[in-house]
C-alpha cells in the first residue's frame, strides 16, 4: 500500500478527553473516529487490526471445535421476556420499537437467541455437546463510556455458547474454552491471566475472567507470579483429550489469581512475598458456566437414552474483540508510539523512501517495495514528499514491527536499513538479507 494513496489521518495531538495512552494513540494514528459517546468508526488502519484479531479468534475457536455462525444485532423483546431478563437487564439495554409497535432491542449478548435456535432444532442427547459462536456487534448503554474502544457502547464481541447434557460434560466444554482462550491470547501477543471471577447464583469454580495487566486497567487484580510462567497449551494441543484439558486447567488454577470481587486476602498473604503481584488489569475475556439458567425457563431439552427429557447445561464464553485493540496497545507501546505484536499489526513492514525525488533512491525504494510484496509481506510504503524526520516519527507512531529505510548513503553501498520497532536495533543489509532477517524472529 502506497501511503500517498492510503487513508491515514495522523494527527499531532489527541483530544483532552482521551485520558489513557491507547485511546490517545488510536486517535492520533487515525485508527478510529469517534462518532458519538462510545460509538466509533474503524478507519482503515484500525480496521486492519480488528480483522486480524477477529481472524485469530476464529481460528482458535474452530480449532477447539466451536462452530461459527451469525446472529443479528436486533432482537425481539419477547425472547428476553421468556428468560426474565427483559425486565432485569436495566438501563444498559437499548430498547427500540419498530413501526408495528413491536418491542425490540439491540443485543447486549445472545444467550436467549442461541437457546431459542438450539431448542428449535436439537432434540436428542446424541447431538451434544455442541458449541456455537459468532462475532457480532453488541450495544450496551454504559453509564460512562470511556477509554475509547475499551469501554464503548457499540463494541465487537466473540461470544460462544456450549450445550451439554449434564454438569460433568459442561465442565469439559468449559475447560476446552479455557484452553482455547490461552492459545488465542498467546497468538495475539499478549499475556492474559485467567482469574477466578464471580460465578453468580450457581456457585462453583467455573467462571474465569482473562485479564491483561495494564496500569490503566479498571480492575484491581491479585495473583501469584508463577501463573505467568505456565506456557499456553500450544498449536498441537488435542482438544478432544479430556485428561489433557483437565491438566491444563489444573496447571493454572493451582496458582492464586483473582480480581477484586473474589479476592481472598488471607490466601494471598500465604504466597511468598516475592511472588505476589498486586496490579491492575483489563478484562478481555470471560468464560462462564451457568447450568440451566436459560434452558430451564426456555425449555431447551433433549431426549435421553432412557427416553426421558433432560434440560441442557449451558455456558457462555466472551472475548472483547474491539476492546482488545486498545488493550494490546496498553500492553505494548513506548514514548514514540505503538509497538504492534507481529500477529495483529496492520502491516508487516513500513518502507520509507527518504528521498523519493532522487532517481537512484526512488528506484531502489520501488525495487524494495516489489521485493517485499513478492516475499508475501504486507507493506506500507511511504513514498510521500514529506521530510525524513516526520516520516520516521510517523512510522514509529503507528508501530509496525519492521521499518525498512532507503536513503542515498545506503543506495551507494547497495544496502537498506532495517529497524526492529520493539528493540530499536538497526541493521544495514542487502535487500534480500533484510527480507530474510524479518522472518527470523
Ligand atoms: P465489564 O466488566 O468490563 O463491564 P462484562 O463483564 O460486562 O465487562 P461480559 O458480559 O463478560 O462483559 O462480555 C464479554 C467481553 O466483552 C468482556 O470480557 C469484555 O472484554 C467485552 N466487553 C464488555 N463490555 C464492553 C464494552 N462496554 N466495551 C468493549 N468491550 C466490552
Ligand atoms: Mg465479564
Amino acid at each position: 500500500m502506497r501511503l500517498s494513496r492510503f487513508f491515514l489521518p495522523v494527527t499531532k495531538d489527541a483530544p483532552a478527553d482521551a485520558t489513557i495512552i491507547s485511546h490517545q494513540l488510536m486517535l492520533r494514528t487515525g485508527m478510529v473516529r469517534q462518532n458519538g459517546a462510545g460509538i466509533y468508526s474503524w478507519l482503515p488502519l484500525g480496521y486492519r487490526v480488528l480483522k486480524k484479531i477477529e481472524q485469530i479468534v476464529r481460528e482458535e475457536m474452530d480449532r477447539a471445535g466451536a462452530i461459527e455462525m451469525l446472529m443479528p444485532t436486533l432482537q425481539q423483546a419477547d425472547l428476553w421476556r421468556e428468560s426474565g431478563r427483559y425486565e432485569d437487564y436495566g438501563q444498559e439495554m437499548l430498547r427500540i420499537t419498530d413501526r408495528h409497535d413491536r418491542d425490540m432491542l439491540y443485543g447486549p449478548t445472545n444467550e436467549e437467541m442461541i437457546t431459542d435456535i438450539f431448542r428449535s432444532y436439537v432434540k436428542s442427547y446424541k447431538q451434544l455437546p455442541i458449541n456455537l459462536y459468532h462475532q457480532q456487534w453488541k450495544f450496551r448503554d454504559e453509564v460512562r463510556p470511556r477509554f475509547g474502544v475499551m469501554r464503548g457502547r457499540e463494541f465487537l464481541m466473540k461470544d460462544a455458547y456450549s450445550f451439554d447434557v449434564d454438569e460433568q460434560s459442561a465442565r469439559i466444554s468449559y475447560q476446552r474454552m479455557f484452553a482455547a482462550y490461552l492459545n488465542t491470547f498467546s497468538r495475539l501477543g499478549v499475556t492474559a491471566i485467567p482469574m477466578q471471577a464471580d460465578p453468580g447464583p450457581i456457585g462453583g469454580d467455573l467462571s474465569h475472567e482473562f485479564l491483561i495487566l495494564a496500569s490503566s486497567g479498571e480492575s484491581a487484580v491479585f495473583c501469584d507470579r508463577n501463573i505467568l510462567n505456565v506456557p499456553p497449551p500450544g498449536a498441537n494441543f488435542d482438544f478432544n483429550d479430556e485428561a489433557a484439558l483437565s491438566d491444563e486447567f489444573a496447571r493454572r488454577t493451582q496458582y492464586y489469581a483473582a480480581t477484586e470481587e473474589k479476592h481472598d486476602a488471607e490466601a494471598f498473604a500465604g504466597i511468598p512475598e516475592d511472588r505476589r503481584i498486586e496490579a491492575r488489569g483489563v478484562e478481555v475475556g470471560h468464560i462462564f458456566y451457568f447450568g440451566t439458567k436459560y434452558s430451564a425457563p426456555m425449555k431447551a431439552e433433549v431426549q435421553m437414552p432412557d427416553s426421558g427429557l433432560q434440560t441442557i447445561h449451558g455456558g457462555s464464553y466472551g472475548i472483547g474483540v474491539s476492546r482488545l485493540v486498545g488493550a494490546i496497545i496498553e500492553a505494548s507501546h513506548d514514548d514514540s508510539g505503538i509497538i504492534w505484536p507481529a500477529a495483529v499489526s496492520p502491516f508487516d513492514v513500513g518502507l520509507i523512501s527518504m528521498k523519493p525525488d532522487d532517481p537512484a533512491v526512488g528506484a531502489a525504494a520501488e525495487q524494495a517495495y516489489q521485493a517485499l510484496m513478492s516475499a508475501g509481506k504486507d507493506v506500507l510504503y511511504d513514498e510521500t514528499s514529506d521530510r525524513a524526520g516526520p516520516k520516521f516519527k510517523r512510522m514509529d507512531l503507528i508501530g509496525l514491527p519492521w521499518q525498512m529505510t532507503i536513503g542515498p548513503r545506503g543506495v551507494k553501498e547497495g544496502k537498506v536499513e532495517l529497524k526492529n520497532r520493539a528493540s530499536g536495533e538497526k541493521l544495514d543489509l542487502i535487500l534480500d538479507a533484510a527480507i530474510a532477517h524479518m522472518d527470523k524472529d
